[in-house]
């Protein structure tokens, strides 16, 4: 199986650095030191790379995100990234499809949690103002003392099986064509297997039981953990929630097949290979 989009990272996170602040004194003046360059939420691509700046060109009191160390390197993001003077947005998957694995997977962290941040300047219990500690990996509430840990989203994706076919559903805002595996939160006091069969139930109309695990990607928009998942279909009759779907359908292993391959001939477009949807797929599949 081909690695999940956003995994593969390198870095040291060094847990041990967020604890000790002379130690992370110490790291931050090193020379070598990097600031992760973004615009806004998005990367700055050089020569198809993340952009880096050295860390000397900031502020010794700005408080930053810790991303982890690199032999021995330290690399930093900032907490509230600023949009860059006439900087375009746009292109962002393009972007990020062209970095190397373990780039990707950097970024997803660092946007992750600066946008956290961006969001959970107020204490969830007083309303009072929060401060970033924990080397920008936590906040605290400057009243009540409450800590604020950057939360992770668990979100199931999933394949039912039936006779050798896959339901593969449509949203109506997706580009014509395009069909993906059906997806949706946990909720709470459920499990995984649990999410994956009411969620399809839900959406689909269909039953499914044996659930089984394939494989996770963060997904740092902004901050889900997607799980993909097969289950086997009791049966194929299928009653969508025009809510949450436009469509949901049948497919066989050739034309999931095809759809990866991106032939034109494919019955439907397959999700971008960065997405969970397309490692999923392949695996059902049995493609690379
Ligand atoms: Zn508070």
């Amino acid at each position: 199986m081909k690695a999940p989009g956003f995994t593969g990272g390198i870095v040291d996170r060094a847990d041990w650095l967020r604890h000790d602040a002379a130690a992370l004194e110490k790291v931050r003046r090193d020379p070598r030191a990097k600031l992760l360059d973004l615009n806004g939420l998005d990367p700055v691509l050089v020569e198809d790379r993340l952009g880096w700046t050295p860390l000397q060109t900031v502020d010794d009191g700005e408080p930053l995100i810790l991303l982890g160390l690199i032999d021995d390197v330290a690399h930093f993001t900032r907490l509230d990234p600023q949009p860059a003077d006439g900087a375009r947005h746009g292109g962002i998957f393009d972007a990020i499809t062209r970095l190397p694995e373990w780039e990707a997977a950097l970024y997803a962290a660092a946007r992750s949690v600066s946008d956290w941040h961006k969001r959970h300047g107020f204490c969830a219990r007083c309303g009072h103002e929060t401060a970033p500690f924990r080397a920008g990996w936590a906040r605290k509430c400057g009243n009540c003392g409450a800590e604020h840990y950057p939360r992770t989203d668990p979100v199931v994706i999933m394949i039912a099986e039936h006779d050798g076919r896959a339901l593969l559903g449509r949203q109506a805002s997706w580009a014509p064509g395009r069909y993906s595996a059906l997806a949706g939160f946990l909720e709470p006091g459920e499990s995984i297997e649990e999410a994956v069969a009411r969620e399809t139930l839900e959406e689909s109309g269909v039953r499914v039981a044996n659930v089984r695990y394939i494989a996770s990607q963060p997904w740092p928009f902004p901050s889900s953990l997607m799980i993909a998942c097969v289950g086997e279909a009791l049966d194929d009759r299928i009653t969508i929630d025009p809510n949450e779907i436009e469509d949901a359908r049948w497919f066989t292993r050739d034309e999931v097949r095809a759809a990866l391959a991106g032939d034109p001939d494919a019955p439907f477009g397959a999700p971008p290979p960065i997405a969970i949807a397309h490692t999923l797929l392949s695996v059902w599949a049995g493609v690379e």
